[in-house]
């Protein structure tokens, strides 16, 4: 079976532009999706599949690990967001077409069953619309995570910590608190809730907001740092009474041993649209897996990617829960059918083959590519500030 076409469809949808990627073969009928969404750069990751397909038209679809190697160690520039995040969708697609023409589900090449069900978690962001900057109160937020609660998640993240300068002034920190508090109160003592930090602070910054929000229990702190210094995170991780988590905006594999060799996270959150698709997710779930450290990958991006990383949950023995972003755009059904339910905060393992999606391209087509805002945030004194 030979690879025909390789293409792919932008989706805006909101705060971010969804791409997917269809790889098409010579057997009739037989495609498969991926999904390589990279905010603020999807033009250059359209590009990439471009240059991409190049080495993919006229080859063997079914052989994954011999197409990935010529994607990436075939080249004499490796690596990067853009790139990656191309191959991540293209591999997607690949393990999409083998499980169609087996006719199976793609959880039964990723290992098969480890468990039964997987456990989901919601991402409130910043507790309503304004994600990104999470400029939303403590009620805001309570309002949010009560409402993922009667939806049956007993997990959920939070966008707690302001943006600021390299150390947070006493009403950042007591701002944060104010909104922890806020949702430990609303929720109960038994929802685990995680904090994700963003990168906006400085190691010693996140110290404070760790002393400060200790008391109201975090699951774990994400990001704390901005990434690069696993040495740095791994200080942090040593200094606070509760974990630390990292991994969405690593790419390589080397970038992911590092941070393991150093102790950097007690949870690892790679994200399969970055980091080379489910054949990379695999090998650094291996990899930390000699560390016992297991994985909540990251996911606010776009459907497919979701499907992708709930299979993967199904079959990887390390895996701990899986990140869900829902306040996209409602249309999000219209235009990839397929999805899983979530029930009770988990998703139970699906029988239609490959991901078990049906992408309406022309659903799609009516959301075409806008530019994300840009952002240049700006504290109090015009610097620019991590966000
Ligand atoms: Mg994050």
């Amino acid at each position: 079976m030979r690879i025909t076409a390789v293409e792919t469809h932008v989706v805006h949808a909101g705060l971010r532009n969804w791409v997917f990627v269809k790889v098409v073969t010579d057997e009739p009928g037989l495609v498969g999706w991926g999904e390589a969404t990279l905010e603020w750069k999807t033009r250059a990751v359209v590009g990439a599949v471009g240059d991409l397909s190049g080495l993919l038209i006229g080859r063997d679809a079914l052989a994954i690990e011999r197409l990935w190697q010529t994607m990436h160690r075939g080249q004499f520039f490796q690596g990067g967001a853009v790139t990656m995040s191309a191959i991540s969708g293209i591999d997607q697609a690949l393990w999409d077409i083998k499980a169609r023409h087996l006719g199976v589900p793609c959880w039964q090449l990723l290992g098969g069953l480890v468990r039964d069900r997987v456990p989901m978690y919601d991402h409130l962001g910043g507790g309503d619309s304004s994600v990104v900057y999470g400029a939303a109160d403590g009620k805001n937020f309570a309002e949010a995570a009560l409402r993922s609660v009667a939806e049956g998640f007993t997990a959920l993240k939070i966008l707690a910590v302001p943006m600021g300068p390299a150390l947070p002034g006493a009403a950042a920190v007591r701002r944060a608190a104010e909104v922890m508090g806020a949702v430990r109160d609303a929720v109960g003592p038994d929802v685990a809730i995680m904090v994700d930090l963003h990168g906006r602070t400085t190691a010693a910054g996140a110290l404070m907001y760790g002393r400060a929000l200790a008391e109201f229990d975090p699951w774990f702190f994400e990001e704390p740092c901005q990434p690069g210094n696993p040495e740095v995170l791994a200080e942090v991780a040593r200094a606070l009474p509760f974990p630390v988590a990292t991994g969405e905006r690593l790419i390589s594999l080397q970038d992911f041993r590092d941070h393991l060799a150093a102790h950097a996270c007690a949870v690892l959150q790679p994200d399969v649209c970055h980091v080379g698709g489910p054949t990379a997710l695999r090998k650094i779930a291996a990899m930390a897996e000699t560390w016992n450290v297991p994985l909540a990958p990251h996911n606010p991006l776009g459907p497919i990617a979701t499907v992708v990383n709930q299979h993967l949950g199904f079959g990887t023995p390390n895996f701990l829960v899986q990140e869900v972003m829902r306040a996209d755009v409602p249309w999000r059904d219209e235009v990839v059918q397929g999805g899983l339910p979530i029930v009770d905060g988990h998703v139970h393992p699906p029988t239609a083959p490959g991901w078990g999606l049906d992408i309406d391209e022309r659903a799609a087509a009516a959301h075409p590519y806008k530019a994300e805002p840009l952002l240049e945030l700006e504290g109090s004194d015009g610097a620019l500030l991590d966000w």
